[in-house]
């Protein structure tokens, strides 16, 4: 457990948890798209691999300005998010119903993800980092307009979520 001096030190390891964050969720995103039964929600979860990987790359560009290792710190809330998601991959539903719980895992993941890159912006801003500010506000755009393109994409799937006949739940 390292010590936790100032502000400073806080700030990294905010970096560091989303760093291990952005990297699990790069990892399922794939999984995720593969569960989808919607076109429009692959698509979505495809844009947001490339966003994600994008984010990943913004972190370390953080870390090197700050000359600091780009390294991961275990981030137990993403893990528990993420088996969660894939807890909703396995189950058998209809088709509508698995996106609906797909898309309700994945809004779970941006919400906390907005709160993280709300955090580090705030302190990047309170550091004087302000290109580093200005990075985890991208970061923080791109979350937000993910969560709102879920939300749009849910309102569609969960009425045809509602009248499943059951002789469509796959085996
Ligand atoms: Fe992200
Ligand atoms: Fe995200």
């Amino acid at each position: 457990m390292s010590k936790l001096e100032n502000l400073n030190d806080l700030f990294l390891e905010e970096l560091r948890d989303l760093y291990h964050a952005e990297n699990q969720l790069l990892k399922a995103l794939p999984e995720m798209e593969e569960a989808a039964h919607s076109a429009d929600l692959k698509i979505l979860f495809n844009d947001h691999r490339h966003q994600t990987a994008t984010h990943v790359q913004r972190l370390e560009a953080i870390f090197e300005s700050l000359e600091q290792p780009a390294k991961g710190k275990n981030c137990k809330a993403m893990k528990g998010l993420v088996a969660e998601a894939k807890q909703h991959i396995k189950e058998k539903a209809a088709s509508p119903v698995k996106d609906a719980s797909l898309i309700a895992a994945a809004q779970r993941v941006e919400h906390y993800e907005i709160a993280g890159y709300g955090t580090a912006r705030t302190f990047a801003t309170t550091l004087g980092y302000m290109d580093a500010a200005d990075l985890l506000q991208q970061t923080l755009n791109e979350e937000g307009a993910t969560n709102e393109r879920l939300t749009a994409l849910s309102q569609g799937l969960n009425v045809e979520a509602m009248v499943v006949p059951d002789f469509h739940i796959e085996k």
